[in-house]
């Protein structure tokens, strides 16, 4: 009956869509202090931490105090034995006996982290992407095209699919766009959730036909999604598009509703901060680092944890009527930026200008010194040297001049082990990025 559970977690879920800002700030603090309290009580790891930083979970009085938490690094979790960081355990202080489930997240910089579940943070999880399917016109007698990498593919079909419930049908990024264009026709989704680059394939294999497929619903998630491969998709599937945005630690963070303005972060499932260089809250507007308290982890918590990633906040209230607040977008994925000689970071999303050039079909920028950074293309036909003189120049200028760019041509872009193609890869250490002490 496990997932009967998920369901009750999701009908509870879908009603705090109506809370308004106000309840859901009180809802936050009250959660917060009880994971505080409950991760320092139970888990060693964090009982640790903050007795050596020399906080108690008594300051948080109030939800400003927030800030009085010490912030969580992402090497500070790699570098821990999972079984520390539970807080399930039995009369000997030892993990309990319980189903827990380890997962592996990849991190293009090949560093793993491992994360312990039980079924119950799984619920959560769960029914926190279901609702954000459902906000995009997601039923659930839909047929669902699930596009990611092949390693998830391997899930077997659970009793309700049989039904008509929650019908998921696991395409490969890895197999022929051809292959899955055909499998798309056969299945006739009504929804598609897919990493941008797999369903972007397939979109450019039928507008080079001339063909569209009617799709209503594609979410896209796990990379950055540019204008221009919006675009596409639109064209392609006559689609409405929806973007998610969420990390494998916590699942679904944000998620965009029909107004199609923004994305409404889960503030009934998690704190969202963004914070400037020195750990201090950023005004909306401005692009910030991405630190997330997730209130439904009781099992293995992540509290004010540095994701690494950097977004900017909306101002005002989404003419859905939801009052979740606003992200306008996320700038920059951990994994997706670039480091300027100068110490700078800058965003991936200011190489999407690239692909307004025709005779390249896809790129993808590697960083793996502090000087250069090399242009992978892949081409529908040979370029002229003038031609791919005018890319580098052009490449340059997105990297202010300050970086050398060592253009490649390559026969096909490979997928990383997750299954994705990112645009951006830098393998330079983070280490010394700010808030990572
Ligand atoms: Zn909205």
């Amino acid at each position: 009956m496990r997932w009967w559970n998920t369901y009750k977690i999701l009908h509870d879920m879908k009603e705090k869509l109506h809370w308004s800002a106000a309840e859901i700030r009180r809802y936050q603090f009250w959660k917060l202090r009880q994971i505080v309290r409950f991760a320092y009580h139970n888990s060693p790891f964090y009982r640790e931490f903050y007795d050596k930083a020399g906080f108690s979970p008594d300051q948080v009085v109030s939800f400003e105090d927030i800030t009085k938490i010490p912030l969580l690094q992402k090497k500070q979790i790699q570098e821990t034995d999972p079984s520390h960081v539970v807080t399930q355990r039995d009369e000997n202080g030892e993990p309990a006996d319980l189903d827990w489930m380890v997962e592996n997240t990849s991190g293009s910089t090949g560093r793993p982290l491992t994360i312990k579940r039980t079924w119950g943070d799984l619920y959560h999880i769960k029914a926190k992407i279901i609702r954000a399917f459902s906000q995009t016109g997601f039923r659930f007698y839909h047929r669902q095209a699930v596009i990611k990498s092949s390693a998830e593919s391997l899930t077997g079909k659970h009793w309700f699919e049989r039904l008509g419930i929650l019908r998921k049908y696991w395409m490969a990024v890895t197999v022929s766009p051809e292959f899955n264009l055909e499998s798309l026709r056969r299945i006739r989704p009504q929804h598609i959730h897919a990493y941008p680059s797999g369903v972007l394939a397939i979109a450019e294999l039928l507008i080079e036909r001339g063909q569209t497929l009617d799709i209503p619903v594609i979410c896209t998630g796990a990379e950055v999604l540019d204008h221009i491969s919006r675009e596409k998709l639109q064209e392609a599937f006559n689609a409405e598009i929806f973007d998610l945005y969420g990390t494998r630690e916590v699942g679904n963070i944000s998620w965009e509703c029909p107004a199609h303005n923004g994305m409404h972060v889960n503030e009934d499932a998690l704190i969202l901060e963004l914070l400037d260089e020195s750990g201090a809250p950023v005004p909306d507007g401005e692009e910030g680092q991405v630190v997330v308290t997730y209130l439904d982890g009781m099992d293995f918590p992540f509290i004010r944890y540095n994701i690494g990633d950097r977004a900017i906040r909306m101002p005002g209230i989404c003419s859905c009527g939801i009052e979740f607040s606003r992200l306008k977008q996320v700038t920059g994925r951990s994994d997706s930026r670039i480091r300027l000689p100068s110490g700078k970071w800058i965003s991936g999303l200011v190489f999407q200008e690239l692909r307004d050039t025709t005779w390249l079909n896809a790129f993808r920028i590697v960083q793996d010194d502090e000087k250069a950074i090399k242009l992978q293309i892949a081409v529908r036909s040979k370029p002229q040297k003038r031609q791919l003189d005018a890319l580098v120049k052009k490449t340059r200028k997105l990297v202010q001049d300050e970086l050398d760019v060592i253009p490649e041509i390559v026969d096909k872009l490979e997928y990383d082990n997750s299954g994705k193609i990112k645009a951006v890869v830098c393998n330079l250490t983070s280490d010394d990025a700010p808030l990572s002490k």
